[in-house]
């Protein structure tokens, strides 16, 4: 992973930092998907590796995250620094719509040395759910849906 991670990341467009990513996406059907850091003169334009990993899977390998041969199983991050890289957090937030919160994302340093094997759940403890993931909302418990629904229909006819 290391190594793809690698490949992407000399394909980074950075020349306003210099500060080259590399994201790759490891697929359950083997597949690697790449993304790399693509800066702007207009610097709030830049976008991330990881988003551009992920925006390229769902363009070249698009459908359901969970339930296909699609499915993330892993990501690599590698990053121009000493220490291993850390993912911004919109790229946390954009990585939580498809991926689990316990898919393996490993972080490495320029040079692969010095890494970081960690997971969504640790990285974004407190994250916004959408309606994306099979998860689902809040705790990813469904039963308190069907628990809430009920109660509130029995309220609004007792107050009637
Ligand atoms: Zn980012």
């Amino acid at each position: 992973m290391s190594k793809s991670a690698y490949k992407a990341q000399q394909k980074s467009y950075s020349p306003y930092s210099n500060f080259r990513v590399g994201c790759v996406l490891l697929l359950k059907n083997g597949t690697l998907v790449q993304g790399a850091n693509i800066e702007n003169a207009s610097y709030g334009a830049t976008i991330c590796a990881e988003r551009v990993a992920m925006c390229n899977k769902q363009i070249y390998f698009p459908g359901s995250q969970k339930e296909d041969d699609y499915e993330v199983t892993q990501v690599a991050i590698i990053g121009s620094s000493v220490d291993y890289i850390t993912p911004c957090g919109i790229c946390r937030q954009f990585l939580r719509e498809s991926l689990s919160l316990t898919t393996l994302i490993t972080l490495f340093n320029y040079d692969g040395t010095k890494y970081k094997v960690t997971s969504l759940e640790q990285l974004l403890p407190e994250r916004q759910e959408g309606g994306g993931n099979s998860e689902g909302g809040d705790d990813g418990d469904d039963d308190d849906d069907e628990k809430f629904t009920p109660k509130v229909i029995d309220l609004y006819f007792t107050d009637q």
